[in-house]
C-alpha cells in the first residue's frame, strides 16, 4: 500500500490510499475523516473576559503586596461562611492575594488594606460575584440610559 496522501485544503482530510483489487488492479481508497456534523456555539450573551496575565500583576510591587497580604493571614483563607472563617491553608491549598475592592472598580491596587488572603474556591465565588454586581449595575445603567425604555 502506498504512503496515505491528504489533499491540502480539504475540509474533510480526505486519505486518499492506492491499493490492489483482487485482480491486482489499482484503486483508490478513501478513508475520510469526518468533521463533527453538529457545530459547536457559544451561545452565552456576555462572555468573560479572556483570561490573561495582566502586567500589572507581574510587577515585583504586585508580588511584593500580594505576600504581604498572605503572610498578614497566616497564608489561611480569610473568607468567612456563616460566622465561620474558611481556614483553608498552604501548603495544603493555593492561596490567592485578592482585592477586595476589585481593581476595575477602583480598587488600589497595592494598599494592603484592600487585600485579602483567599483559598481558590472562595477567589473563584468572590470574582464571580463582582462580575455579576458589575453587570447588573452596567445592563441597570444602560436600561436607563435607553431613550424608550425597556421594551421588555
Ligand atoms: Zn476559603
Amino acid at each position: 500500500m502506498d504512503e496515505p496522501k491528504t489533499r491540502p485544503g480539504d475540509p474533510r482530510r480526505v486519505f486518499l490510499c492506492a491499493e490492489r483489487d483482487r485482480r491486482g488492479v489499482r484503486v483508490a481508497s478513501r478513508i475520510s475523516v469526518a468533521k463533527p456534523r453538529i457545530a459547536t456555539i457559544d451561545t452565552r450573551r456576555v462572555r468573560p473576559p479572556a483570561k490573561i496575565a495582566e502586567a500589572e500583576l507581574q510587577t515585583p510591587e504586585h508580588r511584593a503586596w500580594a505576600e504581604e497580604v498572605k503572610r498578614r493571614a497566616g497564608y489561611r483563607c480569610e473568607a468567612i461562611h456563616d460566622g465561620r472563617r474558611c481556614g483553608k491553608a498552604a501548603p495544603a491549598h493555593r492561596m490567592f492575594a485578592d482585592h477586595i475592592r476589585e481593581r476595575r472598580d477602583g480598587g488600589e491596587p497595592l494598599d494592603p488594606k484592600n487585600g485579602q488572603c483567599l483559598c481558590g474556591s472562595d477567589h473563584s465565588l468572590k470574582t464571580a460575584k463582582a462580575r455579576a454586581a458589575r453587570f447588573k449595575a452596567w445592563t441597570g445603567a444602560a436600561r436607563s440610559r435607553a431613550p424608550y425604555g425597556d421594551s421588555r
